[in-house]
């Protein structure tokens, strides 16, 4: 029997009604043209097996479950309420592949993540509004958020030890054994040959372009950073 919530959010997705039926069609064809798609969803036993197994579920209304029976439904409504709603609760940790069906809910998800901010969906807009300067380390230096970054207000659900860690970071890290994790800057220095093919790779696979939807601002800098370092090196992108 279906939960309240889950009706609930059945009524919701009749809740996009000032988006065409034809639009939703258009992103569920996007989702479904994926090429991974047909190895991610064989159809769904209702089971719930990737429900017990999936984190999110615990702490949020989301259900991987709920995620395969409306793609394998087809039902064109509830896949679109989920691009706006739920996909964004998923953690990507992929307990679900314990399916007995052999689905991948979690792949399902990373497809329908794509898709939405490939087409700049208000829900991938905001869903990455708070990483634009994550997003823009990585992209720039080619390598992770530093520790010296870590704020111990950003992000709360870290908890409440965060701030400790950042209070007393360089005794954190003289506790790591490497010494090139001692300071901020050694162990994350890159090559700039591999940074120059990071960039090649972002311009070339369109992750680039995927910024573009959904941060046109932060696009443009890294556009500009990118090609600055591309032309010195010879190569056009
Ligand atoms: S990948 Fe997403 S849907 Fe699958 S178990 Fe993890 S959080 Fe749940
Ligand atoms: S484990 Fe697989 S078959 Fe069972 S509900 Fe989840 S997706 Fe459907």
């Amino acid at each position: 029997m279906a939960t309240a919530s889950a009706l609930l959010k059945l009524d919701a997705a009749a809740g996009f009604d000032d988006v065409s039926y034809e639009e939703k069609a258009r992103l569920f064809d996007e989702v479904r043209a994926d090429l991974r798609y047909p190895e991610y969803l064989y159809g769904c036993y209702e089971c719930g097996i990737c429900v017990a197994a999936c984190p999110s579920a615990r702490f949020y209304d989301f259900s991987p479950r709920r995620i395969a029976q409306a793609a394998a439904r087809e039902d064109v409504e509830l896949v679109y309420q989920q691009m706006q709603e739920d996909i964004w609760e998923c953690s990507q940790c992929f307990s679900c592949l314990r399916c007995p069906r052999g689905n991948n809910p979690g792949g399902v998800i990373t497809i329908m993540r794509e898709v939405a901010v490939n087409n700049g969906l208000a829900s991938a807009r905001q869903a990455l509004e708070g990483y634009s300067r994550i997003i823009y380390k990585i992209m720039s230096t080619g390598t992770q958020v530093s520790p010296d970054m870590l704020q111990p207000d950003a992000f709360p659900d870290w908890g409440p030890e965060v701030k400790d860690v950042s209070d007393n970071l360089a005794l954190w890290r003289k506790a790591l054994p490497p010494e090139t994790l001692h300071t901020t800057s050694t162990g994350w220095d890159v090559d700039p040959r591999t940074l120059t093919e990071l960039y090649v790779i972002w311009f070339e696979t369109g992750a680039l372009e995927m910024i573009k939807e959904v941060d046109e601002g932060l696009y443009t800098i890294l556009e500009e950073i990118m090609e600055e370092r591309l032309e010195e090196e010879g190569i056009t992108p």
